[in-house]
Order: C-alpha cells, then sequence, then structure tokens
C-alpha cells in the first residue's frame, strides 16, 4: 500500500510510513487508497482474527506477504472487543480487555509487532507522549524488545495516578518523564523533536502515538466486530450510530476508514469534553482551537487533534473516490458533540441505573451517544477504558466501590521511576541524546 505525506504529498510504502511515524514537514501519512469491499455480509460473519487478518490483508498483503500480515495480527490480538447492551437502545463496545485495560492496546500492540517486524537490527527510539493510556498501551506493547527504547512524555499531575503506576513503574527499555505543562505542550515538544533534523540524524525515532498509521489501521478492526456483534440484534435492517469518545481523534479516524470500506455504519457522533475544537468546527467551519481545558476525561484534553488533519484529508479524498455521494462532511455523516463534566457524570449515573458501570470516557461516549439517536434509530459508544483505570471517579460519582484487577493491583504497589523535566524542548533534546 502506498501512502502520501498530507503536508508534502511524497509517496512511501507502509513499512516507511511505519518507521517515519511523522512525516517531514510534520506531514500525516494517508491511504492514498481505501478498498471497497463486495462481500461484506461474508467479511461480517468471520471471527474476529480472521477477519481482522483479512482487513489488514486488503491494505498491506502487496507489500509484506500475507502470511507476514496474518502473523502480526495473531500476535497484537490477543483479547477480543465486546458488544454489551447497556440501555435498550444503545450498546458498548467494550475496548478494554487488553493488558493495559485500555483500547489503545489494540494500536499499540500491532505497531510494535509491525516496528520490531520491520526494524531489523535498527536501534529504535520510540518518542511518545500521553495524556494517560497511550502511554501504557505503548510501555507495555514494548516492554522489553532490546532494539527498542521507549521515552514517554506526560502532564506532571494530570493523569490518575493508577495509570501513571501502570507505564512508570517498568523500567528496562522504558524511560517516563513527567513534563511540567499540559499534553499539548508535550505533544509539542515531541513533534519539536521529531522536525529537528540535527537530532535525527543522530538516532532514528520513532511516535507511537495515534499518528501512526499502523495504528489507525489496527482499530479499523474493531468497528468491524462492533458491527458484526450489532447485527446479532438487528440483522441489517438497522445501522448502528456510533459514537466516539475524541480526543486526539485518532479512533474516530480509524472509524471513518472502515465506513469507507463499506461497513454499514449510520452516521458517527464525534463526542467530545469541554474541549470543543471540532464539534464548534463542525457548526461554523472555523477552525478556532482555545487553550486546553482540564476535565474529567483527561485522556481526551486535546484542543488541537493531531489527526484532523487525516479526517479533513479523508473527507477530500473519498469525495473523489466515492463520487461525493455519501461523503460531504456534514451532519448525515457526522455530529460533532460537545458534553460537560457534569453531563458526563449524570451519564455515568443513568447507566448504573442500567446495571451498566462506566468509566467518565465511556459515558461521556454514551451521552453523546443519547443526545443523536433519534427514535427509530439505535446505536453503539465505544467503551475505551476499564472502570478500574477510574477508579477514584467512579467512587466518587456513583458512591459504589470498585475493585482492581490482579494487573493493576500489582503496577499499584511499584515505585514510580519517572524524571521531571520543564516544558522545554533543549532538555528533552540533551536526554534523548545521552
Ligand atoms: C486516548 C483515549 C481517548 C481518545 O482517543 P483518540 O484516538 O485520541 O481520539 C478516549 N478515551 C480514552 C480512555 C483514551 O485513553
Amino acid at each position: 500500500m502506498k501512502l502520501y505525506n498530507s503536508r508534502t504529498q511524497e509517496q512511501v510504502s507502509f513499512v516507511e510510513a511505519v518507521k517515519q511515524g511523522l512525516g517531514r514537514e510534520r506531514g500525516l501519512f494517508c491511504p492514498t487508497f481505501i478498498p471497497i469491499y463486495t462481500n461484506i455480509n461474508e467479511i461480517l460473519e468471520m471471527p474476529f482474527v480472521m477477519r481482522s487478518q483479512t482487513i489488514m490483508r486488503s491494505f498491506i498483503e502487496d507489500e509484506i506477504g500475507g502470511s507476514k500480515v496474518d502473523d502480526l495480527v495473531r500476535k497484537a490480538f490477543t483479547f477480543m472487543p465486546q458488544l454489551v447492551r447497556a440501555t435498550p437502545r444503545m450498546f458498548a463496545l467494550e475496548l478494554y480487555h487488553g493488558p493495559t485495560l485500555a483500547f489503545k492496546d489494540f494500536g499499540a500492540r500491532f505497531m510494535a509487532q509491525c516496528l520490531a517486524s520491520f526494524a531489523g537490527k535498527e536501534k529504535i527510539t520510540i518518542l511518545t507522549a500521553t495524556s494517560g493510556d497511550t502511554g501504557a498501551a505503548v510501555a507495555d506493547a514494548f516492554y522489553g524488545l532490546d532494539n527498542i527504547r521507549v521515552v514517554i512524555l506526560y502532564p506532571k499531575g494530570k493523569i490518575s495516578p493508577l495509570q501513571e503506576k501502570l507505564f512508570c513503574t517498568l523500567g528496562k527499555n522504558i524511560n517516563t518523564l513527567a513534563v511540567d505543562g499540559d499534553f499539548d505542550s508535550c505533544q509539542e515538544m515531541v513533534k519539536t523533536a521529531f522536525s529537528d533534523n540535527e537530532l535525527c540524524s543522530k538516532i532514528k525515532l520513532n511516535s507511537a502515538n495515534s499518528i501512526n498509521i499502523s495504528r489507525l489501521l489496527a482499530q479499523i478492526c474493531y468497528y468491524f466486530e462492533g458491527v458484526a456483534r450489532f447485527r446479532d440484534f438487528y440483522g441489517d435492517k438497522v445501522l448502528p450510530v456510533i459514537s466516539v469518545p475524541c480526543g486526539n481523534f485518532g479512533n474516530i479516524t480509524a472509524g471513518f476508514y472502515a465506513k469507507a470500506l463499506g461497513l454499514p455504519i449510520k452516521r458517527f457522533v464525534a463526542t467530545t469534553n469541554a474541549n470543543d475544537t471540532v464539534p464548534r468546527f463542525l457548526k461554523t467551519s472555523k477552525w478556532e482551537p482555545h487553550k486546553t481545558i482540564a476535565t474529567m476525561t483527561n485522556a481526551m484534553d486535546v484542543s488541537e487533534p493531531s489527526n484532523w488533519e487525516r479526517v479533513t484529508e479523508h473527507f477530500n479524498k473519498m469525495l473523489v473516490h466515492a463520487k461525493g455521494n455519501n461523503w460531504q462532511m456534514n451532519e448525515d455523516n457526522i455530529e460533532g458533540i460537545s458534553i460537560s463534566d457534569l453531563q458526563t457524570a449524570g451519564a455515568m449515573k443513568a447507566l448504573h441505573k442500567n446495571g451498566y458501570v462506566a468509566e467518565p470516557h465511556t459515558a461521556l461516549a454514551s451521552c453523546g451517544l443519547s443526545k443523536s439517536l433519534k427514535e427509530n434509530e439505535a446505536g453503539i459508544f465505544l467503551s475505551t477504558a476499564h472502570p478500574a483505570k477510574f477508579k477514584e471517579k467512579i467512587e466518587e460519582v456513583l458512591g459504589i466501590q470498585i475493585f482492581l484487577p490482579d494487573k493493576l493491583n500489582k503496577a499499584a504497589s511499584k515505585k514510580v521511576l519517572s524524571e521531571n523535566i520543564p516544558s522545554d524542548y533543549n532538555v528533552l533534546k540533551e536526554y534523548l541524546l545521552n
């Protein structure tokens, strides 16, 4: 598969795009072409891993061979998404049954498999910024691979203590830096590193952020599983509306790719917290990011989502691809809804009344869905983290006790090994060259 750089238009192979992560001039790699499946029913009937192999093959088999693709998918996807009925017309697609209990395990594990396989003997530094769950997923996916050094930046004091424990206590090839700033400033430092030619000539840098195309491809697969299981309830008569809790907009970009492949989805709801740059943009066509606001859904505290550029590219390209029929960036395809912390807490309570316990990001997505659903519609909200990862918040809002799964219990007793750094690129650079 060929991908193009959104800024320079130059084309590279999939292997090259995975290894580079971010392209020249900070461009994002985007597919030059997305196939359209004509056998969608057949694909939906396959078991999860086999279906995911089929989907990934349709993108990269021509380049790396079918058996290699199958191998990468089998090693990465060692757990399953689960579709659970949360209210009569709303289903949670639980994506958190992986090793670090967050949906980011899907993308991070597939990317780690790809990189380990493509890098060979080259020594690679994975440099990434996290607002929470990416860190854990990336650290876990790369832990112990000795040709890979992982450096993770996160906003100090702005992620949950348990999240911090999950990825800052590992040691070995996993290095964590607590930055005095917010997620956007961490992200800015990472971006600066990637555009620093001097640095890049000395070390082989790679980003494991949601900007890496391998992660997005992997994430396409769970949308198929969601729709397949939704059909167990509704057959093919009702198409689901899918609400995605959006931060950096990687997750929903994968959803758009899934729809472009032919997956029957009625429309997407891009649900954000108070960092509502995209919902405002969808209403006014003006891109006016505000300062990032800290909210209860901290993994989504992003006011300048880096994957939005891919969404824009996608709609422009697909307009050409699908002859404009169904791919305008309008309410029929994407609705933007911003949810306040108060509404998120309300949604947690409403779900709990129905017997479903959700952490804030998931509850926010359900709130976006319930606002969007019309009378004759049903839908899916993506459940992006295990309730135990936001234990304190849930206990505070719902007044119930949440027990930690074993994995979290073990991490909780370990010592945080992070170093503190100021929000200053030169400090980071020195660290990386050390
Ligand atoms: C990362 C994250 C999100 C946002 O996903 P994006 O792909 O960045 O839009 C939502 N919920 C949780 C729990 C996350 O960790």
